[in-house]
C-alpha cells in the first residue's frame, strides 16, 4: 500500500507485480497540492528498469488472464467498479487534493465517471456479439486476441477519469499493462492499485509506473515488448510519442489538444446558450481538453449575449476547492498559472480587450492561501480569429470572443485552428444545426448541449487533435487483435 503519513500526506509508489515498491533507484518527486502549495507526499521517479519491471511483470500474468473468458474478465471490471464506489468519497478527496479541482466537481465528475467506466466496459462485454461473415461455401470467424502487454499513458486535468476509459477496455479485451500518470497526479491512479489489492486482481495485470515523462513514459514508448500505446495528452508529446512508436509499429492511439468552438446561432435560446457556454468555457477551470475556448456570436445577438455571458461569469465562485460552493478552484500548477496568464498579455498585445477576469483575485468564501495557483475566469474581446491567442490552445480558464454574419462565416471560423477535437452548436432550430455540424472539422459536435457522453459513441479528434477513436467498439477494437478465421464447408 501507500504509505501514509501522520500529517495526511501520502507517498505514491510504483505498482509492479502486485506490489507497491519505491523506484529501484530509490529516487522520488515531490506532489505538491496546488491550491495550498503544500507538499503531500512523494512519488516514485521510476526509470528505465522500473518499466523492464513491471513489463516483465505484465507478461508473466499475461497467459492467464487472456485465457479468461471475456464476461469473467467483465466480472472482474465489475469488481473493481464496486471497490471505487466503496472509496468514492477518498477517490474524489485524492484527485481535488492532487489537481486543486472543486471537491464538489472531483466528486460530481472524476470520482463518478472513473466508476462508470468500468461498469460501463463491463456491461458493453455482455452486449457483444460474435462476428460472422458468412460466404456460399464458409464462414468468416472474427477471433479477437489481446495485443499483450500495452502501455497507458494519461495527463493531469482528469486522472483517474482518464485512466481508467482506458484501462477497463484493455483489461476487458485481456491484456496487461504498463500506466504511466502524470507525475503532477498520481494520487489516484495509486487507489485504483490499491482497490485491485483489495478485490485479488491477478498480480501483474495492471501495472503503475510513475514519474517523469521524459524519463517513465519515454521507457514505455521504447519497450519492445509493449505492443500499442494509448497517449491522451499535449499535441506536441503526441508528435513525439508517434514519432517514437510508429517505427516499431506500435499501435497507437493519441487524444490530443483543442481549441474548440462554441458556436450561437441568431436564434439560440440566449440563457440556455449562456448556461451551456459558461460550463463550456470554464468547467475544471477551462483544463478539458473538449473546453469551448473559443465563443462564436451571431453579430445581431452579440450584445445581449456579452452582457448575460459577462454577469454569469463573474458570478462564479473561485475559491479553495473544498469550500462546496466552489465553482472554480485552482490550477494545476503556478507554472500553469503563469502560462494561462502569458496568454492574456499576448492577448492584450494582440489588440484584445479583456471584458472581465485576468488577475488572482479570488472570491470564495474561504480564501486561498497566495501560494494556491489561482487565476479568475477571463474573457477577451476583439480579437481577430486568426491571432495566437484565438488559435493555440492555452487550456485554462479563458475564452475568446468572436462575431459571425452567416452560418458559412462561423464554419470558417470554427475551422480556423489546427484543432479539431470538438465544439457545441447553440440554436433552436435543429436541423439547421445538424447540417453546419457536418461541417465543423472536429470529431464531435454537441447540438445545446455539452459534454453529454453516451460511452458508446466515438470520442476522439481530427487534424492535430488525435488520431483514432476511443468508446464503446473502437475502444474494444483498438485493444484488440482481430484474427480472421476462414472455414470452407463441404
Ligand atoms: P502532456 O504534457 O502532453 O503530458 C501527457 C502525459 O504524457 C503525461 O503523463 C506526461 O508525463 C507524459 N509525457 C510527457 N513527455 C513524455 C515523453 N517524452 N514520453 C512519454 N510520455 C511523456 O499533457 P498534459 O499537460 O499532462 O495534459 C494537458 C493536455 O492534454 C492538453 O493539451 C489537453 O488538451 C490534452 N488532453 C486531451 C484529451 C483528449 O481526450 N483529447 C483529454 C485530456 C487532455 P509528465 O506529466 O510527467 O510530463
Amino acid at each position: 500500500m501507500d504509505v501514509r503519513l501522520g500529517d495526511g500526506s501520502m507517498n505514491a509508489l510504483n505498482f509492479i507485480g502486485g506490489h507497491f515498491v519505491d523506484a529501484i533507484d530509490g529516487q522520488s518527486i515531490p506532489n505538491i497540492n496546488p491550491a495550498t502549495g503544500q507538499l503531500i507526499g512523494t512519488l516514485a521517479r521510476s526509470k528505465q528498469e522500473d518499466v523492464d519491471a513491471a513489463v516483465n511483470a505484465s507478461k508473466i500474468a499475461q497467459q492467464n488472464w487472456s485465457a479468461l473468458d471475456m464476461l469473467e474478465r467483465a466480472d472482474w471490471l465489475d469488481r473493481l467498479a464496486e471497490g471505487l464506489e466503496a472509496r468514492k468519497e477518498e477517490l474524489a478527496q485524492r484527485e481535488s487534493k492532487d489537481t486543486g479541482k472543486p471537491l464538489a466537481l472531483a466528486r460530481r465528475v472524476d470520482a463518478q465517471r472513473s466508476i462508470d467506466n468500468f461498469r460501463f466496459f463491463a456491461e458493453f462485454a455482455r452486449t457483444q456479439e460474435g462476428e460472422l461473415f458468412q460466404m456460399q461455401d464458409a464462414v468468416n470467424v472474427v477471433h479477437r486476441k489481446p495485443i499483450g502487454t500495452v502501455g497507458l499513458i494519461t495527463p493531469w486535468n482528469l486522472p483517474l477519469y482518464l485512466l481508467s476509459w482506458k484501462v477497463a477496455p484493455a483489461l476487458l479485451m485481456g491484456n496487461t499493462i504498463v500506466a504511466k500518470p502524470s507525475e503532477l497526479t498520481p494520487l489516484t491512479a495509486n487507489l485504483l492499485c490499491e482497490v485491485a489489492t483489495e478485490i485479488g486482481l491477478p498480480s501483474g495485470v495492471l501495472n503503475v509506473v510513475h514519474g517523469y515523462g521524459p524519463e517513465v513514459g519515454q521507457a514505455i514508448l521504447e519497450h519492445p515488448s509493449i505492443g500499442a500505446i494509448s497517449f491522451t495528452g499535449g499535441t506536441e508529446t503526441g508528435r513525439h510519442v508517434a514519432a517514437t512508436a510508429a517505427p516499431m509499429f506500435k499501435k497507437l492511439s493519441l487524444e490530443l489538444g483543442g481549441k474548440n468552438a462554441t458556436i450561437v446561432l441568431d436564434d439560440a435560446d440566449l440563457d440556455r446558450a449562456v448556461e451551456g457556454a459558461v460550463r463550456a468555457g470554464f468547467t475544471n477551470g477551462g483544463q478539458v481538453c473538449l473546453c469551448g475556448s473559443r465563443i462564436l456570436i451571431h453579430a445581431s445577438i452579440a450584445n445581449d449575449f456579452l452582457t448575460k455571458f459577462v454577469e454569469s461569469v463573474e458570478s462564479m465562485r473561485c475559491g479553495a476547492p473544498e469550500d462546496e460552493s466552489t465553482q472554480i478552484g485552482a490550477l494545476i500548477s503556478q507554472e500553469h498559472v503563469r502560462k494561462v496568464e502569458s496568454y492574456i498579455e499576448l492577448g492584450i498585445e494582440e489588440g484584445g480587450c479583456i471584458l472581465t477576469g485576468g488577475t488572482r483575485k479570488m472570491t470564495g468564501s474561504v480564501g486561498p492561501t497566495p501560494e494556491g495557483a489561482f487565476l479568475r475566469p477571463t474573457i477577451i474581446d476583439g480579437l481577430a480569429h486568426t491571432s495566437r491567442t484565438s488559435t493555440e490552445e492555452i487550456f485554462g480558464p479563458v475564452v475568446t470572443i468572436h462575431r459571425f454574419e452567416t452560418d458559412q462565416e462561423a464554419i470558417d471560423i470554427a475551422n480556423s485552428t489546427e484543432y479539431g477535437l470538438a465544439g457545441s452548436i447553440w440554436s433552436k432550430d435543429t436541423e439547421r444545426a445538424y447540417e453546419l455540424a457536418k461541417q465543423i472539422e472536429t470529431g464531435i459536435v454537441w447540438v445545446n448541449t455539452w459534454l453529454h457522453r453516451d460511452l458508446r459513441t466515438p470520442f476522439g479528434g481530427v487534424k492535430n487533435s488525435g488520431v483514432g477513436r476511443e468508446g464503446g467498439s473502437w475502444s474494444l477494437g483498438f485493444f484488440s487483435e482481430p484474427l480472421n478465421i476462414c472455414i470452407k464447408e463441404d
